[in-house]
């Protein structure tokens, strides 16, 4: 395969061809077609896999030329760490830079008034750790119905960190016809349980 050949953007195309990459990784090439059509993907891969684009990239294309609205993100990418969530805001930045796609980081340890900036504005994507995104809904900023697009990266790590509750209660949040990408590192029965109760026959690709 390669990465002419996924269907993706012209602009996301181009800025993954500056990026220096020439062929899409085992599980790019599992999971960029399926979740191009629409369909939920389980993918289980360590990282250092190229997992962060193979959901980064059909997100970016399929978000398109939408517009968005303010306090309502398109689309979430929830991450275990805050150092996590920090590189695949710089992932998301190189990948859609042809784009006018928006982003906001949403983390602990920084004050709330700029994260409130950006979403009061309205971003596309938001890459936020659990705590901090309901810390927000909580404080009523922000309405997750308008989720199009939900990425967990990272569950098992999200399982050993105490975040499952958290992880469901934002499932719960956003809308049924969500189109969830799901990746974990490993299956453990906690993390089965999610799968099987929030994904919609997902494609499961495991490398
Ligand atoms: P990740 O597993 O998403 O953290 O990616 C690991 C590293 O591989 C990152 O530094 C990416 O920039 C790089 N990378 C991802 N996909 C490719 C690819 N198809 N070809 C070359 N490098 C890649």
């Amino acid at each position: 395969t390669k990465f002419s050949d996924l269907k993706l953007d012209a602009k996301v195309l181009k800025a993954v061809t500056e990026a220096g990459y020439e062929t899409p990784t085992p599980i790019q090439a599992g999971a960029i077609p399926p979740a191009l059509e629409g369909r939920d993907v389980l993918g289980i891969a360590q990282t250092g896999t190229g997992k962060t684009a193979s959901f980064t990239l059909p997100m970016i294309t399929l978000l398109g030329r939408g517009r968005a609205r303010a306090r309502m993100p398109r689309s979430l990418v929830l991450c275990p760490t805050r150092e996590l969530a920090a590189q695949v805001a710089e992932n998301f930045d190189i990948y859609a830079k042809h784009t006018r796609l928006t982003k906001a980081l949403l983390i602990g340890g920084v004050s709330f008034g700029e994260q409130d900036k950006l979403i009061d504005r309205g971003v596309d994507v938001l890459i936020a750790t659990p705590g901090r995104l309901l810390d927000h809904f909580e404080r009523g900023k922000l309405l997750l119905t308008g989720v199009q697009i939900m990425v967990v990266d990272e569950a098992d790590r999200m399982l050993d960190m105490g975040f499952i509750p958290d992880i469901e209660r934002i499932f719960q949040l956003t809308p049924f016809t969500r189109q969830t990408l799901f990746f974990s590192a490993t299956m453990a029965p906690e993390i089965e349980r999610i799968t099987d109760t929030f994904l919609h026959s997902p494609e499961r690709i495991e490398v």
